[in-house]
This record gives C-alpha cells, sequence and structure tokens, in this order.
C-alpha cells in the first residue's frame, strides 16, 4: 500500500496529469469554460459599507458568487455567476469529514484612475491546480477560471473599495463533496468563489510591528507533508497555536522546524530577513521552497522586486534559530518581516523564545526596506499604468 502510493507520487512527477491516479478520473480532462457562463443576479441587492466603516476582514460578503459543479460522470457543469447563498451539502460531504477542501486568496484593487484589478491572479491558479493535483479533486483549465474570476469582480466593481490599503479580497475554493464516509477519490466536487470587501491591513498606515511566540513543540509544516500547499486542513489545527501565543502575550506564531529549528513561517506569512549575513555580504533571504513553505505571491514577489533592484544579494536559504541569535548579538540583523497577501509585509520587532523576549531591531532601522516595499506595491497595485503584474478587470 506504502509502496504504490509512492509509486504514484513518484509517476505524479513523470506522467502529464490526466493519466495520474483515481482510476476513475473519466473526466478529468473536462474544463468549463468562461464563454458558458450563466448569469443570475440577485433581485435583494445589499446597501455597500460605507468608506467610513471599518471593515474587518472576511465578515462581509458581496452580493454574487461564482458556482461551479462537478462530477465523474458528466465533468463540469456551466459556471454560473449566482446571488450569494448558502450551500445544501450531504452530511456525509468529503470535504466535512476528510478535509478534501483547498482554497486560495489573491485581491483586487481600485487603482486611481478607478479601474479594478488582479494583482498576479495567475500564480494564484498555478497554486490552485497544484493544490487540486495533491487532493485528487478535479482539475480544470486555469485560463477558463481566472476569466470567470475577472467576470464575477467586473461584476462586484462597485464592491471594491477605494482608498489606500482597501481592496476586495477573492476566496476560490474547492471541495470534494461525496457523499459517502469512504476515504477515497471523490466523484462530485464544487467550485466557488466569494468575495469580500477588505479595509487596510494597517490602520492609519501604522505599519504596526508584530511579536512571535517561537516554540519548537508546534510544528506547522513537514518534508513530506503538506504544508507548501493551501489546504483548508493546515490550518484549522493552528487555532489552538495561535490561542497559546496569544495567550503567552505574542501576536503570532514564529513556526521552527527540525533539531537545527529553521525559521520556516510567521502564522501564514513567509518570513524574510534583512541583514548582513555571517559572510560580510548584505542580503535579503527568506527560506527556499523545499517543501514546507507556501509558495506565497508576495514572497515571489518581493524576491523579484529586490532582484530587479540589484543592490544586495538576494537569497532563498535555510535561516536557523541559532543563527539569528548569533546575528542579533552582532548587531547584523536591520529588519525581519512577514509577507502575505492579507498585509503584504509586516515587520516584526520581538520574538519569545525559550521564556526570553528577544527583541528585534526592525522599527529602529526604518523600516527602510519594509516600507520600499510597501510603496512600490502599492504603485503597481494602485497605480495608472499597466504592470504586467496587473490584470485589469
Ligand atoms: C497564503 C499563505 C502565505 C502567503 O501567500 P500569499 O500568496 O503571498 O498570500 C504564506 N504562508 C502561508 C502558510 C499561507 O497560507
Amino acid at each position: 500500500m506504502a509502496a504504490t502510493a509512492l509509486g504514484q507520487i513518484w509517476a505524479r512527477k513523470l506522467l502529464p496529469v490526466p493519466w495520474l491516479l483515481c482510476g476513475a478520473r473519466r473526466c478529468a480532462s473536462s474544463n468549463f469554460k468562461a464563454a458558458d457562463l450563466q448569469m443570475q443576479m440577485t433581485q435583494e441587492p445589499q446597501k455597500k459599507p460605507s468608506p467610513s466603516e471599518p471593515l474587518v476582514f472576511g465578515k462581509m460578503f458581496t452580493d454574487h458568487m461564482l458556482m461551479v459543479e462537478w462530477s465523474g460522470a458528466k465533468g463540469w457543469g456551466q459556471p454560473r455567476i449566482q446571488p450569494f447563498q448558502h450551500l445544501m451539502l450531504h452530511p456525509a460531504c468529503s470535504a466535512l469529514h476528510y478535509s478534501l477542501q483547498l482554497f486560495e486568496g489573491l485581491k483586487a484593487y481600485r487603482g486611481r484612475d478607478q479601474q479594478v484589478r488582479l494583482f498576479r491572479p495567475w500564480l494564484n491558479m498555478d497554486r490552485m491546480l497544484r493544490s487540486a493535483q495533491r487532493l485528487c479533486l478535479p482539475t480544470f483549465d486555469k485560463a477558463e477560471l481566472l476569466e470567470c474570476i475577472r467576470r464575477l469582480v467586473e461584476v462586484e466593481k462597485d464592491w471594491v473599495p477605494e482608498g489606500p490599503g482597501t481592496s476586495l479580497y477573492v476566496r476560490p475554493v474547492l471541495i470534494g463533496n461525496e457523499p459517502s464516509l469512504g476515504v477515497g477519490c471523490v466523484s462530485k466536487a464544487l467550485l466557488f468563489v466569494i468575495l469580500c470587501p477588505v479595509g487596510s491591513y494597517f490602520p492609519g498606515d501604522s505599519l504596526t510591528p508584530v511579536s512571535l511566540l517561537a516554540d519548537p513543540a508546534f510544528i506547522r509544516a513537514w518534508i513530506g507533508g503538506v504544508g507548501d500547499y493551501k489546504l483548508g486542513g493546515n490550518y484549522g489545527p493552528t487555532v489552538l497555536v495561535q490561542r497559546e501565543a496569544q495567550k503567552r502575550g505574542c501576536e503570532q506564531v514564529l513556526w521552527l522546524y527540525g533539531p537545527d529549528q529553521q525559521l520556516t513561517e510567521v502564522g501564514t506569512m513567509n518570513i524574510f530577513i534583512y541583514w548582513t549575513h555571517k559572510d560580510g555580504v548584505l542580503e535579503l533571504v527568506t527560506p527556499p521552497l523545499d517543501g514546507i513553505i507556501l509558495p506565497g505571491v508576495v514572497r515571489q514577489s518581493l524576491l523579484d522586486l529586490a532582484q530587479s533592484w540589484g543592490e544586495f544579494r538576494v537569497a532563498e536559504r535555510k535561516i536557523t534559530m541559532q543563527e539569528l541569535l548569533q546575528a542579533l548579538e552582532e548587531g547584523r540583523v536591520r529588519e525581519i518581516f512577514g509577507s502575505g497577501t492579507a498585509c503584504q509585509v509586516c515587520p516584526v520587532h520581538q520574538i519569545l523564545y525559550e521564556g526570553k523576549n528577544v527583541h528585534i531591531p526592525t522599527m529602529e532601522h526604518g523600516p527602510e526596506l519594509i516600507l520600499r516595499f510597501q510603496k512600490e506595491l502599492r504603485a503597481i497595485q494602485y497605480g495608472t499604468s499597466a504592470h504586467e503584474w496587473m490584470l485589469t478587470v
């Protein structure tokens, strides 16, 4: 059994996707098309939030959603833009029992020219397809899904807030919908996309730093696991750890890994350190995509930006707690920060480790690099020129 599973994982690397495992994937090659979109407009549009109201993340949803149904027998149905509504699920639904569920998160921004644009959505489509393959959920044509999402955001354009740091959060989801308690490849699935208007992560543009709990007793992801996929199952178990961090006076969790206590991620953000490496070279470093790191879109964007400036070394390399402590002692650390769609960049000023609060001098350094990244990203996201990272809605 184990040998077969391993064989399948290797086969995955060698064979084109439609031939992969899950024998009965008769329709794995079926696709839905944006040209077939059916439109069902709501008769009861809600009042949009007023610009003065603070928006709490993920609590308010727009009037419409995208829904596409899949069955093994018929393949993908026609995609629909329909009024935002509850799902009806069989109580044995496999997403609920075995976490056959994956999601994405990306944002649409209203530019100063009023044009709405999505930030690097192609990377989210790539990641979503990888996640679907990992869970043996049906695959889809990434370009067609993206066009359906673009149309949904177009319908909901008036929901995209205006103002610094605000956006429309796009949450695509794919769930197995097998009405059976057997653990296996599903014959039914649902793909849907919902939208939330969100306010600025840093109210008043304050760039407030966060404190972290670094406790090696908690492990987010491991080699051979699925921490490098955005699967719902990776996140539920982190709630208790996050609560533990708060109990100990920290805002987020610094996820360590392995006997050498590698720094891997911060909460649901990738981690970056801007420092002088022990070889004396100024660099920006983040852990490599070796299987335990979520391949963040903002992570990639910061690497791309820093690389394009060519002003310091940009490295993807393992970072251990011991290396960090030594660098702090020698005064080589400039800035530590997290990156992710929610906040873009988030400074770190303190790490609670082995019962001691370790101060990180991020804010004392400006934070020069964090502010520069924030400024550059905002120029691209809210700018008026067509940037290759932005998809115009
Ligand atoms: C989503 C996520 C990130 C950030 O990814 P972005 O695409 O940059 O938003 C980082 N780490 C984890 C664990 C995540 O789930």
